[in-house]
């Protein structure tokens, strides 16, 4: 099995579960974003190997590219302050790394996985949002290198698909955390509890009325290896995410009281094009692949600041 991005937040959990599952995983990463550290647990166990490749070039000819069955691809930048320092290259990745998976999985008969955003939805004017909605984003907005790579992305994943009959699963994902996320990457759970541990200010974007909904990262993995392993040859796109919604400013709230911290709410400028409202209707990935979140904010919460504690 490759996974590209296998060293990144969610890549690294996929790994474990892959390995422990007595799968043979090859991870392809640049460590744009990802690190040694997340996996090195998964060096010693004989089933994982490292390719240091950067996918906006091309794959190399090595052994470790052939004899696959599946791939997950991971393999994009995915927090705002990381997907906007580079966003030509983020939008390489995005686009050159679908077709050269894509390429690769037709070249080894193997089934192919994307991990899409909801971020593709842009501003979301269908709440929830149901995966026929075909979404409202500002291509020439700064979130745009990361919305539109993944829109792009999609379609080339479903031309592969009409044009070749290559087998693809496409996934959706929407706000996802826990343990191995980079504490400095900006998003909205890592700064948080940071913030909230270093007892530094908790910085809300706006007011804090934007919401998103919260899914931790082994409800997330359960579901992608349930959609890689239909049989049903559905393709998806299927929504994954967690159904409850919080306002950011709520979020605050519970990290501050988990943390016992004495940190204090600042308000800061909005970014652009900063979604007011996201929330995944998971009908269909429920209907599909029987999967629900299981792991409530509490204790996902719980987990990724015991993490956290170890970074400050
Ligand atoms: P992450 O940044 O932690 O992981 C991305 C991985 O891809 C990193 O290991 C990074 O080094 C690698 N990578 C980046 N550019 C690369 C390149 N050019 N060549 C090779 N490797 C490269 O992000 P994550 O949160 O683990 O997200 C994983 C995937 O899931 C991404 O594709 C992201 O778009 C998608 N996703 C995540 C979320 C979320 O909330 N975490 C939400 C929607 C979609
Ligand atoms: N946010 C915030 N303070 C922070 C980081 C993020 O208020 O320190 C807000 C951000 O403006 C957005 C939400 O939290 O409305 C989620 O941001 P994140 O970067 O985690 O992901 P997004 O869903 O926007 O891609």
């Amino acid at each position: 099995i490759l996974v590209a991005g296998g060293a990144g937040f969610i890549g690294s959990h996929l790994s474990r579960q892959l390995v422990s599952d007595g799968n043979d995983v090859v991870c392809l990463d640049n460590f744009y974003t990802g690190c040694m550290e997340n996996v090195e647990d998964l060096l010693g166990s004989g089933r994982f190997t490292i390719v240091e490749h950067d996918l906006t070039k091309p794959l190399p000819d090595i052994p470790e590219l052939t004899g696959i069955d599946r791939i997950y691809e991971l393999a994009c930048p995915a927090s705002p302050v990381h997907y906007q320092k580079d966003p030509i290259k983020t939008f390489k990745t995005s686009v050159f790394g679908a077709l050269s998976l894509l390429d690769l999985a037709k070249e080894n008969g193997a089934r192919i996985l994307l991990t899409s955003t909801s971020e593709i939805y842009g501003e979301p004017l269908v709440h929830p949002q149901t995966e026929d909605y075909r979404g409202n984003v500002n291509p020439i907005g700064i979130r745009a290198c990361y919305d539109e790579g993944k829109r792009a992305a999609e379609t080339l994943f479903f031309d592969h698909h009409r044009m070749y009959g290559t087998d693809i699963r496409v996934v959706r994902i929407f706000n996802t955390y826990g343990p191995a996320m980079d504490p400095a990457d900006g998003r909205v759970v890592s700064n948080f509890i940071m913030q909230a541990l270093r007892g530094e200010d908790i910085t809300l974007y706006g007011d804090g009325s934007q919401t998103r909904s919260f899914c931790y990262v082994s409800d997330m993995v359960r579901a992608l290896v349930l959609m890689m392993e239909n049989e049903d040859g559905f393709t998806g796109p299927v929504n994954l995410g967690n159904p409850i919604e919080r306002t950011v400013r709520e979020l605050a709230e519970v990290v501050i009281a988990m943390t016992g911290s004495g940190s204090h709410v600042v308000m800061k400028e909005l970014p652009a094009d900063d979604p007011t409202r996201r929330r995944p209707d998971i009908s269909l990935a429920w209907e599909k692949l029987g999967w629900k979140p299981e792991v409530s904010l509490e204790v996902g919460l719980g987990n990724t600041i015991e993490y956290f504690k170890g970074k400050v």
